[in-house]
């Protein structure tokens, strides 16, 4: 019996596992939309997070060598604190967040989490220490819960309950014939952008990574759905260290710190009050989005 059930039971395990990659992998393509071509240095060791400080230091970086992307741009993030970068469509907020995963190697700098330069370390175990909230979050053909349990196969079913409730889904689950039961994906219900984005928020609650990143969706969306966003992204970040690229300025109010980006370039830094004080790029750039919403 024991010889029957091992090989199982091992199975389920590379079922889990082959499961869970497929989850990082969609979140992967969902941030590059591309192949990815990077190889892990041969003596590659395991990422060790201990605290989860990430580190930008000089980096450069072009997709086509003519056009250089990111110029020599260094920031720290320190554990357990929300880095919010923002600037305009192409400034290369969404490349810093390509390059923390390491879909392209840099042309100079380095990138380091917890003074381990990402480069030297194995791709798997970076992915996996980063939990991604994509901008368009992908759906398997399954249930709701089944969807949000994917970010930790392993998971008891009152932790992916609860991580449900944590990215505020209760009220539309409730609203829902068959609740958490519900399918979803294409050929299940359609569920709008922000609810998918609050099933990705709650994939990666229940995934409990200790780096997170958010990229938030540049659609718009009416205010009652970001606030829920915002709220769970908020019980989301609290214990973790976050960035998220940000779009609406309402967003990083309270971030640990602000980065104005422009042409692969950190313009102005520091937070929402610092920054309005300076009077600069972010001001005006709050100023511009507080007379569109009136
Ligand atoms: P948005 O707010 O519109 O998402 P962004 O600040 O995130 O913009 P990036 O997506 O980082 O900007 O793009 C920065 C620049 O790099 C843009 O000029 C873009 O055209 C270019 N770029 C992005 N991806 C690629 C790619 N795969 N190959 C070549 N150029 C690219």
């Amino acid at each position: 019996i024991l010889q029957l059930f091992l090989p199982l039971n091992f199975l389920g395990m590379v079922y889990r596992e082959v499961r869970r990659a497929l989850t990082d992998i969609e979140n992967m393509f969902a941030l590059l939309k591309k192949t990815p071509s990077v190889k892990d240095a041969p003596d590659a060791k395991p990422l060790e997070v201990s605290e989860g400080s990430v580190e930008f230091r000089n980096v450069s970086f072009a997709y086509h060598v003519e056009r250089p992307i990111i110029r020599n741009l260094s920031f720290r993030v320190e554990p357990g604190q929300k880095v919010a970068i923002v600037g305009p469509s192409g400034s290369g907020k969404s490349t810093l967040a390509r390059l923390l995963f390491r879909f392209y190697d840099l042309d100079g700098g380095e990138i380091l989490i917890d003074g381990q330069p990402i480069r030297d370390v194995t791709q798997l175990s970076l992915r996996r220490a980063i939990g991604v909230v994509p901008q368009d979050t992908v759906l398997f053909n399954d249930t709701i819960f089944s969807n949000v349990a994917y970010g930790r196969p392993e998971a008891a079913a009152e932790e992916v309950h609860e991580a449900i409730h944590l990215a505020n889904l209760d009220h539309f689950i409730r609203a829902l014939p068959e609740g958490d039961k519900t399918r979803v994906g294409e050929r299940g219900l359609k569920v709008s952008g922000g609810e998918k984005q609050r099933i990705a928020i709650a994939r990666v609650i229940l995934k409990k990574p200790p780096i997170l990143l958010f990229d938030e969706a540049t659609s718009a969306l009416d205010s009652a759905t970001e606030r829920a966003i915002l709220a769970a992204l908020n019980k989301l970040a609290k214990n973790h260290t976050s960035l998220v690229i940000a779009h609406r300025l309402s967003t990083v109010i309270d971030a640990d710190q602000i980065l104005v980006m422009e042409q692969g370039e950190i313009m102005e830094r520091g937070t929402h009050q610092q920054l309005l004080a300076q009077n600069g790029r972010y001001a005006r750039m709050w100023q511009l989005q507080q007379n569109t919403h009136e």
